[in-house]
């Protein structure tokens, strides 16, 4: 199982990140028991400082103590409210993952019971692999 600390900040940094960056779009993902590694195209060339910005943001986020709630709606309704591309076509009730105001997203996994419970958000490593291609590698202060 992926870790809920983990995956629920997962959530907050796509977020972050899909806000902040232009043409952003996930590639991979990643996890292990100790991080997660995320790879993303990007049109912005990322410096140091732009990471140390996206950084404070998610950590902001987290320290908002926001609570994480999930329901079951159907595919229609779900529709507009969130990017349903990578659900299949089958599928008619989708499970809605809402963080706060901050983030939906169509979701199975496991999260915490509030962003209270993830601890100081952490960039292990940061590099370009492509063209347009970035790999951030990210744990948490309180994973063990
Ligand atoms: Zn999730």
């Amino acid at each position: 199982m992926i870790n809920p600390k983990l995956h629920t900040t997962e959530h907050i940094m796509w977020q972050v990140f899909k806000s902040k960056l232009n043409q952003f779009r996930s590639k991979s993902l990643q996890f292990t028991d100790q991080y997660c590694r995320f790879d993303f195209f990007t049109k912005q060339e990322l410096s140091q400082k732009n990471l140390e910005e996206l950084t404070r943001l998610v950590d902001g986020v987290i320290n908002q103590h926001l609570e994480i709630v999930t329901e079951m709606i159907s595919r229609k309704n779900a529709q507009g409210i969130t990017d349903l591309s990578l659900i299949p076509k089958s599928i008619d009730s989708v499970r809605i993952v809402r963080i706060g105001n901050f983030s939906i997203e169509a979701c199975a996994g496991e999260h915490v019971k509030n962003t209270s419970e993830i601890g100081e958000f952490q960039i292990v490593e940061f590099k370009k692999i492509g063209k347009d291609t970035f790999r951030i590698k990210f744990t948490l202060d309180n994973l063990n």
